[in-house]
């Protein structure tokens, strides 16, 4: 018998049990916003459900704070936790394509770049975010919305069942026919119910697209936004195309004459060819100045997904705040170009994702995710590598959503919000669901042990 508390775990797992005086302890803590630095007491990486029931209990009964990991991407570092026990999921990586059925069965610690690699031979995709290195888990859980969601939804509406331990150490499989209530809360309301260990996903014939930037002088931006503003509820859904108020980085392969100057950005992917794609876009692009460029070409579709994976390594410094937006008046976008004019570094953003068209025709009861009737939902980013520039990154952000919040909703994607903005945000964002995911919180985990989120709190039925 050992008196070390943690044996016991660490005889149970398959996987690796990491603790602070291990070698490779720092490297197992890191995420992937530099700006976070926790020190959980036991990182438990797991290999299969085996290990992540014995982790879920090992945590219960030893009175542990619980956090998940799956891709590490989140924002406020809610994948980590201090003095407590990552479940870490990032070595279950395993992802087998039924093409006959157009499904995919993922395990959780997969990025979304394992799933467009296991999916691409097929000619098929998920519908999911636009970096490759994200996790599956952590998008999917709170929405999940990229260039395919104006055809094909949320990656949520793309769920067709997930395998899930639940904070009792149960197995349940929560899916439209099995615990569907569950199966509600999974679609939008993050990581509060349990560990997901796994997600079935229906596919859709995605290979080669069309796709790249188009990069005008900021200059041009209120015209920009006024016609990409009036475009966007007529364009066809297979053009996926958001909008960012940007800078060009000082590296290639961005032309060295325009290095740190401000632009206004559409990034664009469409599901089809070059021909098609043009012609959708003419109406658009016929209406505005002349870009400084314009990189859209055909690709196969894991190509545009990890366009900008090099531009964003692990380890620099984020701080976000989002919003969900329904209308975007000219009012709105002179605030915008305000706030666009003083960016603090050359990495940090503002984009406006679509939704719209397939994620519109979901109703807002059907999933967790309410806010169904946005019609983008928005994202201001400090970023810089630099530790030093974090206070004037976070500042930067918090002025620039000061500015524009008069004009938007009152909720934001959850995987677009810290950890420093309230239960009423939560609450907004949520709206008439937010009861219902409470009551579902008290069904299955009474005692909120997942509380490392964020977090919805139970209710008493
Ligand atoms: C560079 C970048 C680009 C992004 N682009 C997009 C985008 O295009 N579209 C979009 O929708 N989002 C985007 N996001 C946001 C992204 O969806 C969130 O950061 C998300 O939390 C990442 O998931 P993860 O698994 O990597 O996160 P993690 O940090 O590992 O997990 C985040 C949280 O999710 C929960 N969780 C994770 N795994 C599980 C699990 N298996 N079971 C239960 N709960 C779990 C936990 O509560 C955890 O705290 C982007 C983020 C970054 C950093």
């Amino acid at each position: 018998m050992s008196d070390d508390p943690s044996a016991k775990l660490r005889a149970n797992l398959r996987g690796t049990l990491i603790e602070r005086n291990d070698p490779g302890y720092d490297d197992a803590r890191k995420l992937y916003n530099g700006m976070i630095d926790k020190r959980p007491s036991l990182i438990a990486r797991c290999l299969d459900v085996a290990d992540v029931i014995a982790a879920v209990d090992f945590g219960r009964d030893n009175d542990l704070r619980i956090a998940i990991r799956g891709g590490g991407h989140n924002g406020p570092g809610l994948a980590s936790v201090d003095d407590g026990l990552v479940i870490d999921l990032s070595t279950m990586r395993g992802v087998r394509v039924d093409p006959a059925a157009r499904t995919v069965r993922v395990a959780a610690g997969c990025t979304q770049g394992d799933v467009d690699h296991a999916t691409h031979p097929f000619g098929l995709a998920v519908p999911a975010g636009i970096i490759s290195t994200t996790g599956i888990a952590g998008l999917t859980l709170s929405g999940g919305h990229g260039y395919l969601s104006r055809k094909y939804g949320l990656t949520i509406d793309n769920l067709l069942e997930a395998d899930v331990v639940l904070a009792d150490g149960r197995f349940v499989t929560a899916s439209k026919d099995k615990n569907a209530d569950l199966f509600w809360a999974l679609r939008g309301g993050g990581g509060n119910f349990g560990v997901v260990t796994s997600f079935k996903f229906a596919l859709h014939p995605v290979s080669t697209v069309f796709a790249g930037p188009i990069a005008w002088d900021q200059k041009h931006a209120r015209i920009i936004m006024q016609r990409y503003r009036e475009f966007l509820p007529a364009a066809p859904e297979d053009l996926g195309i958001f909008l960012g108020l940007k800078t060009v980085l000082s590296c290639a392969p961005f032309p060295q004459e325009l290095w740190g100057k401000r632009i206004c950005l559409l990034m664009c992917c469409y599901n089809g060819t070059e021909e098609r794609a043009k012609a959708a876009l003419a109406p658009l692009l016929d209406s505005l100045p002349a870009p400084w460029f314009n990189w859209m070409a055909t690709m196969p579709y894991p190509a545009v997904q990890s366009m900008f994976d090099g531009l964003y390594p692990k380890d620099m410094q984020w701080y976000w705040r989002g919003d969900f937006v329904k209308t975007l008046p000219d009012s709105a976008i002179d605030a915008h170009l305000e706030q666009a004019a003083k960016t603090p570094s050359e990495l940090s953003l503002m984009h406006l994702y679509p939704i719209d068209g397939a994620v519109h025709r979901v109703a807002s009861g059907e999933t967790a995710w309410n806010c169904r009737d946005a019609t983008w939902s928005m994202v201001i980013a400090g970023i810089d590598p630099n530790p030093q520039n974090a206070g004037p990154i976070t500042r930067w952000t918090k002025a620039y959503w000061e500015a524009v919040h008069p004009f938007d909703l009152g909720g934001a994607y959850p995987n677009f919000m810290m950890d420093d903005e309230g239960d009423a945000r939560l609450q907004a964002t949520y709206g008439d669901n937010y009861p219902r995911l409470a009551l579902v919180k008290s069904k299955y985990d009474p005692a909120n042990l997942f509380r490392v989120n964020q977090n919805i709190r139970p209710s008493v039925a």
